[in-house]
C-alpha cells in the first residue's frame, strides 16, 4: 500500500524512500526517465565526490546564505553519516588530499545497484516513465505516463532535481508547475559552470585542455584556490566553480566580470620581483619566467592575453586580470542555483501552502560549490524530508488526490 509517493528517483528521492521504507512506510517512487539515478551515475564518471571531510561548521559555510532548514538537515545527516551509508551499501569511502570524499571504487554504479536492490527488498515500488505535471484545477497531483492505477498517498515528496544537464531528467519544468500552483520559487540559473573569456583564438586553440594548476582566483572580494582548465571558450574547473555566485552576480548586473588570477599564490610579489631580477639578461621572456618562477607554458602565454593593465611582470603574476564576457549555459552547468524558496517551506521541508507535500534535493533554492556539497545536500534533505513526513503521518492526514493518465497525451509528447 502506497502511503507516501516520492516523485524523482535521484539521490534525494531515493534517500527519502530508504528512510521511510526502513520505518515500515509503503513507498512508491516515480520518475519520468526509463531508469533511476541518471545524474548520480553521471557524477560517478568524475569519481563520485560524495562529500567533504572538513569540520561541520566549515562545511556548512559553503552553502550560500545557509538556509536554516538546509543546515539542520545536513547536521542531522552529516558527511560522516553519508560515508557510513555508502559503506553499508558495500562502498567504503576514502578522503583525497584535498579533503574530498569518494567511494573507493570511484564509481556510482555499484552503489546505485546495491541501493536499488536494498530498496526493492524493503518493498519500495519504482515506477519509471511517469511524469509529474503539477496540479489540476481541482487540486489533484497530475501524473502522466507509466502504468495507471496509483493509490492516493497520504503524503508526497517532490525530489525532482534542478535544471542543469536536462538530458539526465531534471529539466526545470517541475519548478514551473510549482510556480503555477502559487509556490514561491526562484528561477533556476547555471552554477558551477564554465566562464567565457575574450582570449585570442591562437591561445584558445593552442592551449585548450591545458590545466592551470595550484592557482588562486578572486572575484568581487571572494577567493578560491585550486585548478582550472582551458577550454575552447574560456575556463572550467573547481577554482572557478567556487566563485560561481560572485561571477554570476557581476555578469547579471553589468554583463561582465573580472577574475584576478594569482599564478604563484605561495610567493609574494617582492619575492617574484627579486627572482626575476636575478635572471641573466638576454634571455627570452618565456625562459626568464620559467626559470624564475617555474611557470608552465600555458601560464606564460596567459600573461600575454591580459590586455592593457599597467602592471609589471611580477604584478601580473600575482594579479592577472581576466575579462569574463559570459557564463556557460544551464545545459553545461554541473548544478543549478534557484528552486523552491525556503520561505515556502516549514522547518520539516513541507510546503506551507500544500500540507502533506514535502520538497528535497536540488529543487530547493540553495547554491554550493563542487567538492561534495551538492550530493551531501541532496542526501541530507532527502532524509530530513522523510523524517518530516514520518511526523506528518502521525497526524493521520487525509489522502492526497491524484489525477493519473496512463498515456502521455499527444500534445505533451
Ligand atoms: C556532470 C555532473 C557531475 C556531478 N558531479 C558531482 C559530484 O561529484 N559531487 C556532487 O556533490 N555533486 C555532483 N553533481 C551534482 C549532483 O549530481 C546533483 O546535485 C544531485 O544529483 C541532485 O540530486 P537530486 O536527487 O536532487 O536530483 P536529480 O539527481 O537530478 O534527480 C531528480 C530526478 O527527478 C526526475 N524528474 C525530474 N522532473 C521530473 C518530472 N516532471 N516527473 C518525474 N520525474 C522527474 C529526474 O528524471 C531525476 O531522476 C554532478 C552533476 C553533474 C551534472
Amino acid at each position: 500500500m502506497t502511503e507516501v509517493l516520492i516523485l524523482g528517483a535521484g539521490p534525494a528521492g531515493l534517500m527519502a524512500a530508504d528512510v521511510l521504507a526502513q520505518a515500515g512506510v509503503g513507498i512508491t517512487v516515480i520518475d519520468k526517465m526509463p531508469s533511476a539515478g541518471r545524474r548520480l551515475l553521471m557524477a560517478g564518471r568524475g569519481g563520485l565526490n560524495l562529500t567533504h571531510s572538513e569540520p561541520l561548521p566549515q562545511f556548512l559555510s559553503r552553502y550560500d546564505a545557509q538556509p536554516k532548514a538546509l543546515t539542520q538537515a545536513i547536521a542531522a545527516f552529516a558527511p560522516s553519516n553519508l560515508q557510513a551509508f555508502a559503506a553499508d551499501l558495500g562502498e567504503p569511502c576514502f578522503t583525497g588530499p584535498s579533503g574530498r570524499v569518494f567511494p573507493k571504487s570511484m564509481k556510482a554504479s555499484p552503489l546505485l545497484r546495491a541501493w536499488l536492490r536494498r530498496l526493492g527488498g524493503l518493498g519500495v515500488v519504482l515506477r519509471l516513465g511517469c511524469r509529474f505535471e503539477g496540479w489540476t484545477d481541482k487540486g489533484a497531483v497530475r501524473l502522466v505516463g507509466g502504468e495507471g492505477g496509483l493509490q492516493e498517498p497520504r503524503a508526497i515528496i517532490l525530489a525532482l532535481g534542478g535544471a542543469s544537464w536536462p538530458r539526465l531528467g531534471a529539466d526545470g519544468q517541475a519548478l514551473e508547475h510549482l510556480r503555477a500552483a502559487g509556490v514561491p520559487v526562484q528561477p533556476f540559473t547555471a552554477s558551477n559552470c564554465g566562464v567565457n573569456l575574450d582570449w585570442s583564438l591562437g591561445f584558445r586553440t593552442r592551449f585548450a585542455g591545458a590545466p592551470l594548476k595550484a592557482i588562486q582566483v578572486s572575484c568581487a572580494g571572494a577567493t578560491s584556490r585550486g585548478e582550472a582548465v582551458v577550454t575552447p571558450y574560456g575556463l572550467e574547473g573547481g577554482a572557478i566553480y567556487a566563485l560561481s555566485r560572485q561571477i554570476r552576480d557581476a555578469v547579471t548586473e553589468t554583463g561582465a566580470a573580472t577574475l584576478w588570477l594569482d599564478l604563484k599564490p605561495d610567493l609574494s610579489e617582492s619575492e617574484i620581483r627579486q627572482r626575476l631580477a636575478r635572471q641573466k639578461p638576454g634571455q627570452s621572456r618565456a625562459n626568464r619566467l620559467r626559470k624564475a618562477c617555474g611557470l608552465a607554458p600555458v601560464l606564460i602565454n596567459l600573461i600575454g592575453e591580459a590586455g592593457p593593465h599597467g602592471l609589471d611582470e611580477a604584478g601580473l603574476i600575482k594579479a592577472l586580470p581576466l575579462h569574463v564576457c559570459g557564463l556557460q549555459s544551464l545545459d553545461r552547468a554541473i548544478s543549478s542555483a534557484g528552486g523552491v524558496r525556503f520561505d515556502a517551506l516549514d522547518a520539516s521541508l513541507m510546503l506551507v501552502n500544500k500540507p502533506g507535500v514535502f520538497v528535497a534535493g536540488e529543487m530547493l533554492d540553495f547554491d554550493a560549490p563542487t567538492g561534495g556539497y551538492l550530493l551531501q545536500a541532496a542526501f541530507s534533505t532527502g532524509a530530513w524530508a522523510a523524517k518530516g513526513t514520518l511526523a506528518y503521518l502521525q497526524t493521520a492526514p487525509p489522502p492526497l488526490a491524484l489525477y493519473h493518465t496512463g498515456q502521455i497525451p499527444r500534445s505533451a509528447v
